[in-house]
């Protein structure tokens, strides 16, 4: 496991020895034999007993002993090696290192072993053949031998069964002496006495990569040994524990970070970092070792991973557009004493689809550019469907009101995006609520501006008693769809009956949602809220093909069977409308006079001429039109003069008090007169009961629906009611 982690260890005490450096301790001198040619016993003899007239302390003879050619100068090299007593010792090296068997050393004569201490010189190295570690002894032929690094610094074990050098020493600073100046007796500059002297010749000691300085003859090493063992502490945790302390460490700094607050996080952070990096060389200059690796690649990793979550959660924070985006609004604090001021542009979703995709994000911007310009507020948070929200310094209501106004009177110049021009048209929604919180406001100043949108004006203020509503409008939309997915908003089926011939001629299509939590929600309620959302649109062409298929399912039994359904006020004037009833008439393959658009609500329509228009185009493709809730609204004559319509639908307010009120009475008769005139069918909603439909069927109208003759029901029941109907050939009503 931590082999994953030498190479940055590698790098690590590679830089971290390159810059820590200091000088070898002048209390051992290297005693180098610079002669290149065979070093006979006899030389060797004449240098120690020379050395010894120095008084070194004690002496460490790092040379090959090449006993056997010369009897004289054995004898001699054996006499001089006594004369030191204890206080000499004979440096046997391994051949390699790592390898530590019998035969990777190659010790001194039997003869010298036996008379003479001996030491060994052995070394673990890295992945690349750096030196690392020496044990204190190592175990030749049966018998412990001390290595040289634990015998300069007179140490016998330790905590672990290494030593760590300290790498800091420069090889190039330990001081030295040549053989020829002890040979000639000259007088030497500091002198020997009481010092350790280790004798050795460089072209037979090896050279091994040492940390920070690549090649040093491995004497050096051995020195860095003593060194590293002569620090206060000298105890590594390399082998024993790995890098576990150090990884906790770093473990518990970097969580005690997240758990800091957002102003100190960054201080954690960074004093986590130093600490990784700068603890393990700072213990190691006082002789503790630890092993940086894990702990590394630990914050490497952790590094990563935040910085990678911190670019998910800036994705998850902007629209696509590139702006923060409403979840980002929420996320955050607004400033004390602030207003929040959302602003939604009309039409915004077709404007879009009007545009090439790569367009989207600019006209995005281009809205968020001019509400800066206007407002002077840099950060300008943006919904995907049209919605821009920011804080706006809050001034006396009457002045907001005017700043707001002339933001929206900026929307007046068209925008350029690209090769296209577009007329945009802002409606603003105002929170003054300080004090809430930022989703609560957010979502009270969305509710407010779809409101402006809805009634046409250009800002509403946010009222507390909408709070609650706040947020189901919010979500409507994941709503609906989620609603028309699992069958919690379905169609119902109300029959229409012919008095003439009393059958059923047709139906209306009214929308149910059973909603799990909050019930069955009456139709009106949720139209409006969807209308409010803006998603009236999707709900109609749903339903539109809904009452399709039942209509084509009814119509191949037989008797011409007329379907109505109810198309919404802010609908009537889409500029889409008319080419995407004409395309779904047209994919589904049925004959739009079998379907009859029912209209109300007149006078909320926002582009009565373009609404007109539209009617007009539909009824020009084949569409019946229907004055829904007639007499009710004062708009409804109106759209009578204006609209090429084919039938007209007396409002069941009249119906309903037709038996006890003349005056409904002759309302409603007046009525039907009018529209036959005018040469409309008459349809009276509203029947509840065997009166009120007899008294219709003696003032002429033509067709019957109410909860006498049949509530709305599900397509099964009605299907099987019609069936019956059918069977029974005339039905008495
Ligand atoms: P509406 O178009 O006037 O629909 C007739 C309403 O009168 C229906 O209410 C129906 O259930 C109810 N009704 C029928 N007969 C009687 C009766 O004898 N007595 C009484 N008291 N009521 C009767 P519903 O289904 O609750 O719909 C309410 C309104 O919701 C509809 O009024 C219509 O404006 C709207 N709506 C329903 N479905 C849709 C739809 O698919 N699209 C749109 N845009 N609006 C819809
Ligand atoms: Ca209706
Ligand atoms: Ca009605």
């Amino acid at each position: 496991m931590f082999a994953t982690g030498e190479p940055l260890a590698h790098s690590y005490w590679n830089v971290v020895f390159k810059n820590l450096r200091r000088d070898a301790p002048t209390n051992t001198v290297l005693l180098t034999v610079d002669d290149r040619s065979g070093w006979t016993t006899a030389e060797q003899a004449d240098l120690l007993n020379k050395l010894r007239r120095q008084m070194p302390r004690r002496v460490f003879f790092d040379a090959v002993i090449p006993a056997g050619e010369d009897k004289v100068g054995d004898t001699a090299l054996m006499q001089a090696l006594q004369s030191f007593d204890s206080d000499i010792a004979v440096v046997a090296r391994a051949e390699k290192m790592d390898d530590f068997d019998d035969h990777a050393f190659t010790l001194p004569s039997a003869q010298v072993v036996r008379n003479t201490k001996v030491v060994v010189s052995a070394w673990r190295s890295n992945f690349v053949y750096y030196a690392i570690s020496a044990p204190y002894t190592v175990t030749i032929r049966g018998r412990e031998y001390q290595t040289l690094g634990a015998a300069l610094a007179g140490v016998q074990s330790g905590f672990e069964s290494d030593y760590y050098p300290d790498f800091s020493i420069d090889p190039q600073s330990i001081p030295r002496v040549r053989s020829q100046d002890i040979l000639s007796g000259a007088p030497l500059p500091s002198g020997l006495s009481g010092r350790t002297v280790i004798v050795t010749s460089p072209e037979r000691v090896p050279s091994i990569r040492y940390f920070g300085h690549r090649l040093v003859p491995a004497v050096a090493l051995d020195i860095a040994g003593a060194a590293g063992l002569a620090l206060p502490f000298s105890v590594s945790f390399g082998q024993k524990f790995g890098s576990i302390p150090m990884l906790l460490l770093a473990a518990l700094l970097v969580v005690q970070g997240a758990r800091a607050r957002r102003r100190t996080k960054l201080a954690w952070y960074i004093a986590t970092v130093a600490t990784v990096i700068g603890l393990p060389a700072l213990l190691r200059t006082q002789g503790i070792v630890f092993p940086p690796d894990c702990a590394l690649i630990f914050i490497s990793v952790y590094a990563a991973l935040r910085l990678w979550q911190k670019r998910a959660r800036r994705i998850q924070l902007t629209s696509a557009a590139g702006l923060p985006n409403l979840l980002a609004f929420t996320n955050g604090t607004m400033p004390v004493g602030a207003d929040m001021v959302v602003a939604v542009v009309a039409r915004y979703e077709e404007m879009l689809a009007t545009l090439p995709h790569e367009l989207h994000g600019e006209f995005a911007r281009a809205i968020a550019r001019r509400i800066t310009a206007g407002s002077g507020t840099d950060t300008i948070y943006h919904g995907e469907s049209g919605q821009f929200a920011w804080s706006e310094e809050a001034r006396p209501l009457e002045t907001q009101l005017d700043h707001l106004e002339g933001l929206r009177a900026l929307f007046a110049s068209p925008l350029q995006i690209g090769a296209h021009t577009f007329d945009t048209n802002i409606h603003f929604g105002l929170d003054r609520n300080e004090g809430l919180d930022v989703p609560t406001r957010l979502n009270s100043a969305l509710a407010s501006a779809n409101q402006a949108m809805a009634s046409g004006r250009s800002i509403e203020m946010f009222e507390a008693s909408r709070l609650a509503e706040a947020p189901w409008e919010l979500s409507l939309h994941a709503r609906i769809e989620e609603g028309l997915r699992n069958g919690e908003i379905w169609l119902a089926f109300q029959p229409q009956f012919d008095l003439t011939s009393n059958r059923i001629c047709g139906g209306e299509a009214l929308i149910r949602w059973n909603h799990p939590t909050r019930g069955a929600i009456a139709p009106d309620a949720f139209i409006l809220q969807a209308e409010r959302a803006g998603r009236i649109d999707a709900l109609t062409y749903w339903v539109l093909d809904l009452a399709i298929t039942a209509t084509l399912a009814l119509n191949a039994r037989g008797p011409r069977f007329q379907m109505s359904i109810n198309l919404s006020a802010q609908m009537v004037d889409k500029p889409d409308l008319v080419s995407n009833f004409s395309e779904i008439v047209r994919r589904r393959g049925i004959d739009p006079a079998l379907l009859t658009v029912e209209i109300t609500e007149t006078s909320s329509v926002r582009n009565r001429p373009a609404a007109c228009q539209n009617l007009a185009r539909l009824r020009e493709l084949g569409f019946r039109l229907s004055i829904d809730d007639f007499g009710t609204g004062e708009a409804s004559l109106a759209y009578l003069a204006d609209l090429p319509s084919d039938e007209l639908k007396i409002d069941r307010r009249f119906v309903a008090r037709m038996i006890s009120s003349p005056r409904d009475r002759i309302i409603v008769a007046n009525t039907i007169n009018l529209a036959h005139a005018l040469g409309q069918r008459v349809v009276a909603e509203g029947i509840e009961d065997a009166p009120t439909l007899q008294l219709l069927r003696d003032l002429g109208c033509d067709c019957a629906q109410g909860y006498h003759l049949g509530k709305p029901i599900a397509f099964a029941d009605f299907e099987k009611d019609y069936d019956a109907s059918l069977g029974q050939g005339r039905r008495t009503v």
